[in-house]
């Protein structure tokens, strides 16, 4: 029989908020703590979690309304959940026992004794597959394979190189591209005893990530931030005035710190006695690179033609990254108004009008970027929401705070024609609520990027390339040809500098003989716009897609004091834990300086964490942190800071 459930309270003396998100439907069903609407009250936005499990028979909400505490939102069916724990208070787990709670301590092999439960009690596994990261050979005794890596056995003695140093040392390594991936390979590879060689077709090295990507856009975010929060401290008191902007100041800071990083590469090479090499490689055979000059990134041949010719190597390890994706037509526009993500980053000017194609991380990074220097932003976006691999009660906070930084925002939305004029582009769309043609000062397409496997000859070798454009490899990034590793972006999703890194260890110690495998559960994504959006783990569309059996607790930000003290009182921090074990599975945060904030959570999924021992970690006071904490207090139904209304 069809159940109600009622707003609860929104806070001491809120009396009433506006919906800003209903993220249910009729027919949907819902697990206890799932969530059902974010109501903003003049305080924050606020999760409001389902307090049952069952299935939706009525939504009585629209984004728009203003709703009071005790009116009833949605109407539900408890009798179609199918466990009965509907009946169960919000938010406090099915295992409740101190004894049952316990399992061993991230990177315990066997549980301790006293207060964590009994000695030699079963870990309790994540029901997430998962195979060693580093099977070592010669290990003792088999890790068990299905264990979180923070359970699995320790493995003690002396860590084994598949090769001793003296034989690495005749072994030589070559590493194709130097950006976070091919510069990692290289410097360790060269640690573990291997002759190195970094060929990398571009003038400076560094790769995309240092010299027009992560590291550009994060010191232009810095200045756009600090703009945004020098307009905001006039409510507290300081006002600072107008804001000038010298464009050519701000290019030549960003110039500045790059061409520092790239240098530093290079300077870091040379110690390592890692010869470095500006050439396009080419594979001639799975043994030899045809070195051919070198060129930029928009094909400019940049060097003189390379002393060498040819390079023989016994291991190679494919790292040639990503370039911008632009549709052909518009690229054949040859118009320097319309700009990838390379071309944003120059920063030839600040734009009144910036059109940006596409609501993913990097367009909504260089948005906030132009929109803290002063251009007026429209964003259009193909799919039906920005940022869709993120959970959508994630998004809607920054979203909120996005419509406030740009002019204006559409989803669902196509950019059918763009036509440069005289006075700027004019852009044809196609979608609801957006006038269909506008002119710009500039577009930045930021649609996609696209692997670089082209020109490299790859049909030489038995290395294959999939329907994407992605170089395929096992889970040691070895290719087809057993000498040839691959990683980084062209090595496949996600397309992160970390990942790269992460890769590239895994593929130097796999040539080196040891038996390490990629087997990262925890890769964190993070989006720095203005709040930060980050999230590591499943995300709790992955968990529904998988049918894992979680709860989802969330903390919002206007209990936290720290919050409030430089009132960016909008976060949310969100965790995901597996019912059955308690362990960590996900958890995504969004607020001020969530990308760093997420580290925390990837560790303890890294290891095995459970929502306990988040708990039992104490935090700092005030930080933003705290509201980790607070997001696994919730889910353990002890979170003191907030006041969640038990089932009426
Ligand atoms: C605007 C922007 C912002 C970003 N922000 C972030 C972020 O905040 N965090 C994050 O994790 N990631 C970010 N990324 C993604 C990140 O830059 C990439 O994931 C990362 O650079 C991939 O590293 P890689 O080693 O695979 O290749 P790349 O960095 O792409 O380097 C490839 C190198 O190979 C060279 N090369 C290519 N072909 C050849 C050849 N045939 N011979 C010799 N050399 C060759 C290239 O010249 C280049 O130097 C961002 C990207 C962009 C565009």
């Amino acid at each position: 029989m069809a159940q109600e459930f009622k707003l609860p309270n929104l806070g001491e003396g809120v009396d009433s908020g506006d919906v800003v998100g209903v993220n249910v439907k009729p027919g949907d069903v819902v697990a206890k703590g799932g969530s059902l609407a974010e109501i903003e009250t003049n305080k924050a936005v606020m999760d409001v979690a389902a307090n049952f499990a069952g299935t939706i028979t009525a939504v009585n909400i629209k984004v728009g309304d203003k709703v009071k505490p005790g009116a009833v939102i949605v109407a539900y069916d408890a009798a179609a959940a199918s466990t009965g724990s509907a009946q169960a208070p919000a938010h406090v787990p099915d295992v409740k026992s101190a004894d049952q709670r316990a399992v061993p301590r991230s990177g315990e092999a066997v549980a301790p004794a006293g207060l964590r439960g009994p000695a030699g009690a079963a870990p309790a596994t994540s029901g997430q597959a998962s195979v060693a990261t580093q099977e070592k050979a010669g290990a003792a005794s088999a890790p068990a394979m299905d264990l979180p890596r923070g359970l699995r056995p320790a493995i003690t003695g002396e860590r084994h190189h598949g090769m001793s140093p003296e034989e690495a040392a005749t072994k030589h390594v070559v590493v194709i591209g130097a950006g976070p991936g091919g510069y990692a390979a290289a410097f360790y590879a060269a640690d573990l005893g291997f002759q190195v060689t970094l060929v990398n077709k571009e003038t400076k090295l560094g790769g995309v990530c240092t010299l027009r990507g992560c590291i550009p856009s994060k010191g232009l975010l810095h200045i756009a931030k600090l703009i945004t929060e020098a307009k905001h401290a006039s409510a507290w008191g300081v006002d600072f005035g107008s804001t000038k902007v010298d464009i050519d100041k701000v290019r030549a800071y960003k110039d500045g710190f790059v061409a520092t990083l790239a240098s530093g590469v290079g300077q870091v090479a040379s110690a390592r006695k890692v010869k470095t090499i500006q050439a396009k490689a080419q594979f001639k055979d799975a043994h030899t690179l045809t070195l051919l000059p070198g060129e930029e990134e928009d094909g400019t041949v940049s060097g003189p033609k390379p002393a060498e010719t040819e390079l023989k190597f016994d291991y190679c390890i494919i790292s040639t990254g990503s370039v911008p994706a632009m549709p052909g037509p518009w690229r054949a526009l040859k118009d320097d108004r319309i700009m990838d993500s390379t071309g944003a980053l120059e920063l030839k000017d600040i734009p009144k009008r910036l059109l940006v194609v596409g609501g993913g991380y990097i367009g909504l990074e260089m948005a906030c970027v132009y929109a803290g220097l002063g251009s007026e932003i429209t964003v259009v976006e193909f799919m039906p929401g920005l940022l869709m691999a993120a959970d959508r009660d994630l998004v809607r906070p920054l979203q909120a705070n996005l419509a406030k930084l740009f002019k204006s925002i559409h989803v669902s939305c196509k950019v059918e024609k763009l036509e440069p004029q005289k006075d700027g582009v004019k852009v044809t769309f196609s979608g609801e609520g957006i006038e269909p043609t506008q002119v710009f000062d500039r577009v930045l397409v930021s649609v996609g990027r696209r692997p670089v496997t082209q020109g490299l000859g790859l049909e030489a070798t038995k290395v294959k390339v999939d329907a994407k454009g992605f170089i395929e490899h096992d889970k040691q990034q070895r290719t087809a040809e057993a000498n040839i590793f691959v990683i980084g972006d062209i090595a496949g999703e996600p397309m992160l500098a970390h990942k790269a890194h992460a890769e590239a260890k895994v593929a130097v110690e796999a040539l080196a003989g040891e038996r390490s495998v990629y087997d990262v559960r925890a890769m964190p994504a993070v989006v720095f716009t203005d709040p930060e959006l980050a999230w590591v783990g499943v995300t709790e569309q992955e968990a529904k897609d998988q049918g894992l059996d979680v709860e989802i607790s969330r903390y919002p930000w206007a209990a936290n004091g720290k919050a409030h003290a430089i009132s960016r009182t909008e976060g949310v921090s969100k965790v995901i834990v597996d019912k059955k074990t308690q362990r960590i599975l996900g958890a995504g945060v969004v607020g001020w300086e969530a990308g760093s904030m997420i580290s925390e959570y990837a560790l303890a999924i890294e290891m095995g964490a459970t929502a306990e021992d988040v708990s039992l970690t104490v935090h700092p006071h005030p930080t933003l942190n705290e509201t980790l904490l607070g997001a696994v207090d919730v889910h353990l139904g002890h979170a003191t800071d907030i006041y969640r209304p038990k089932r009426q």
